[in-house]
């Protein structure tokens, strides 16, 4: 039987970028996932948007690590050549009265630490993006966006130099507490022709996504449900994509479950429009019943009037891991705790937006907290 100090469940972004901070201080570390390529989930299912931190509660662990998050990402795309652009973005006030929800968004990204903030009006607006129609905008310049893709594999390629074990088909089907170490039961291989293998690991950290709910439940915590929630998005490609220069987003959704439909460009030069919020059946639901282009025709005119349905093409969705029923009101935080009964396990839940952005900073973090049950 395989022996390791860190086994990580899950190779999206959050995952791989723990694998390389944690390969940096000790070896025998396992980063297993189920899927033949890493980061096919969520992690590569979003706007790539490298997010400032400006919209959640101050002291949240969003906040802290959407802010340190930010400038980590730009920090490691820099140093191994992950495509990204720094672009900032602007989110515009439609009419007057959102313009006081734009003045309470300033004052909480300030309190969150985010620099450069500043409201502009509607002919500045004009200025910097033509064809959008607001009253009133807030200016955030540490917004930008990644390469979501060469970004995960990056992290993993870093980790694996570093001595990191990546084993892509390893699905974990068991956790067993034994003594001060933890069992893990895998299915490697494909569904017809697989075979059972049990790594013991000091450490186990579960970052499986949108099964870290079921991972943490295989060690009898229940403390956790994840509902689904799709994000669809539409795509404005050839030369209507001029309509758009950066990004540009609309106030966020007021149950605070997402940013709203925004535009963002691409680092193909194509326009991004989305995504939804639906809730979901399913956790690998991503095209049943998606919504017709009308209706992101429809949400897209208040700010972008020009727009016409026959601009648009139907694009990708992604799955958000929420932590609430569709009822709920506000944001709700991350969730990166040791278990309760079983302390050298690890968990991070509810890993939905900005988790892409978050990910460096959540990784040391999280690197702490292997040092808490490695000594
Ligand atoms: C529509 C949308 C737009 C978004 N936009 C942005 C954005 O612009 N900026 C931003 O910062 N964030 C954004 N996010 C959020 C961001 O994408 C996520 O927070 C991030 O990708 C979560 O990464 P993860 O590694 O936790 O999860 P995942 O990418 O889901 O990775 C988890 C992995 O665990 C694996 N796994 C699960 N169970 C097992 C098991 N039993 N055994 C082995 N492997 C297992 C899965 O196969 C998966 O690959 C967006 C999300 C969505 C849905």
């Amino acid at each position: 039987m395989d022996q390791a100090n860190i086994l990580i469940i899950g190779g999206g972004v959050v995952g791989c970028a723990i694998a390389r901070a944690v390969s940096e201080h000790w070896q025998d570390v396992f980063l297993v996932e189920q899927f033949p390529k890493l980061g096919m989930a969520t992690s590569t299912r979003n706007s790539g948007v490298n997010h400032s931190g400006i919209y959640y509660p101050k002291n949240s662990l969003k906040a802290r690590h959407c802010v340190e998050g930010n400038r980590l990402t730009y920090e490691f795309c820099i140093k191994h050549n992950v495509p990204f652009r720094h672009t900032g973005k602007l989110v515009v006030a439609a009419n007057a009265h959102e313009e006081t929800e734009l003045v309470a968004l300033k004052k909480r990204g300030e309190d969150n630490g985010v620099e450069g903030l500043r409201l502009i009006d509607a002919a500045e607006i004009r200025k910097q993006e033509p064809h959008i129609r607001g009253t009133a905008a807030l200016v955030v310049p540490s917004t930008g966006i990644v390469s979501a893709e060469e970004l995960v594999h990056a992290y993993a390629r870093v980790a694996t130099n570093q001595g990191a074990n990546i084993v892509t088909r390893a699905e974990v089907v068991s956790l067993a507490p034994s003594g001060k170490n933890i069992r893990v039961g895998l299915r490697i291989g494909d569904q017809e022709d697989s075979q059972q293998e049990t790594i013991e690991a000091k450490c186990v950290i579960n970052s499986a996504g949108l099964h870290a709910d079921e991972v943490a439940a295989l060690l009898g915590n229940c403390s956790w449900h994840i509902y689904p929630v799709r994000g669809e998005y539409c795509e404005i490609r050839g030369p209507r994509a001029s309509l758009i220069n950066n990004l540009v987003y609309p106030l966020p959704h007021s149950r605070g479950l997402s940013l709203g439909v925004h535009f963002t460009k691409t680092l193909w030069a194509t326009v991004l429009v989305g995504p939804t919020a639906t809730y979901v059946e399913g956790k690998d639901n991503y095209e049943k019943d998606r919504l017709a282009i009308a209706d992101f025709a429809n949400s897209a005119k208040t700010l972008l009037p020009e727009i016409r349905e026959s601009d648009l093409q139907l694009g990708y969705s992604g799955l958000r891991p929420k932590l609430v029923p569709p009822d709920h009101q506000g944001i709700v935080d991350f969730v990166i705790t040791r278990d309760a009964a079983v302390p050298q396990a690890i968990h991070l839940v509810g890993m939905d937006s900005p988790g892409l952005t978050a990910a460096p900073s959540v990784a040391q973090h999280v690197r702490q907290l292997a040092a808490e049950v490695l000594g």
